[in-house]
């Protein structure tokens, strides 16, 4: 069902319980600001989940109110991850979903990372 948003952030929401411990994920990063994890429903050989450790919603809400620390955290996060996993070479996309005509699932922030064949074109056509 997609999210709206502009709505307050949701604490029980599925990625603030996977950050709290509650609900166990297939960890591949975590520092202060980030976690990164393995999405439960992969869309290519490689598809990797980074969100902050802030209570964010979406990219809407984060750029708006995160503070430097956490961008620059976050975004430094990101890059790492993809370095460490050797798809810099041959290539990698991100995507970040932003609201309901982006079909955004989950409403706490979360970049996908894809990667592991040649990804085609950018979106369904
Ligand atoms: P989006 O449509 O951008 O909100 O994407 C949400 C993503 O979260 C989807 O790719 C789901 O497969 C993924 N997802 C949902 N629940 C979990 C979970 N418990 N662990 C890992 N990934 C999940």
């Amino acid at each position: 069902m997609p999210v709206d948003a502009t709505l307050p952030y949701d604490d029980n929401n599925i990625f603030a319980r996977i950050l709290r411990g509650e609900i166990p994920c297939r960890e591949v990063y975590r520092d202060a600001h980030a976690l990164a994890f393995h999405d439960i429903n992969p869309q290519a050989p490689t598809h990797i989940l980074v969100i902050p450790t802030g209570a964010y919603v979406s990219w809407d809400d984060f750029s708006a109110r995160g503070s430097e620390a956490e961008i620059a955290g976050f975004v430094r996060a990101v890059g790492e991850v993809a370095r460490a996993a050797g798809m810099v070479e041959p290539g990698y996309r991100l995507l970040a979903n932003i609201g309901p005509d982006s079909h955004q699932e989950v409403p706490h922030l979360h970049v996908h990372i894809f990667a592991g064949r040649p990804l085609g074109p950018m979106l369904a056509r």
